[in-house]
């Protein structure tokens, strides 16, 4: 492997341990890389599997996160990972009729080929997806330090990451 290569590779190991052990200390198993966010559990082992790609949709989920829950120092990264350990946290909150239509409205969404804002702002107020937000935007706001120091810590080794890629 070239030095290059190689370089860009550790970088890139560095980030995602440090995503890795951020998971862990939230109480969950990280599911590493993935082309998305996402979580599962198994019995008491719940993974989130989270991505570095941005989205269509991230900066209304910002908006919302910001006109619903006052959040707005926070990336779409820190935020949508949260959002995913609030869904494992708030997933037995849910009545099996909020669950089933939960079920029946993202089917039908997912037939649609393109997200316009009022799609994303549908899928965020279902009550699984409210709840995790919420879940999300109240761990943040009760652990500001300690969800802002990883926000920075992973802003800046991203920058480092980048800046390397596209200059060596
Ligand atoms: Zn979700």
């Amino acid at each position: 492997m070239s030095k290059r290569k190689n370089r860009i590779n550790k970088g890139l190991s560095r980030i995602v341990g440090i995503i890795d052990r951020y998971i862990e200390l939230l109480g969950c198993e990280s599911g590493g890389l993935q082309d998305g966010f996402r979580c599962k559990c198994y019995d008491d082992e719940c993974t989130v599997m989270y991505s570095l790609f941005s989205f269509q949709n991230d900066d209304i989920v910002l908006q919302f996160a910001k006109d619903e829950f006052n959040i707005n120092d926070i990336s779409i990264f820190t935020l949508s990972l949260l959002h995913e350990v609030g869904h494992i946290a708030t997933q037995c909150e849910l009545t099996k009729k909020e669950d089933a239509y939960c079920w029946a409205v993202k089917k039908m969404l997912s037939e649609q080929d393109r997200w316009s804002k009022g799609v994303t702002v549908t899928y965020m107020r279902l009550p699984d997806e409210y709840m995790a937000t919420q879940w999300a935007c109240d761990y943040i706001h009760n652990n500001r330090k300690e969800v802002l120091h990883f926000d920075n810590l992973l802003k800046k080794e991203l920058k480092n990451y980048y800046r390397k890629w596209l200059t060596e």
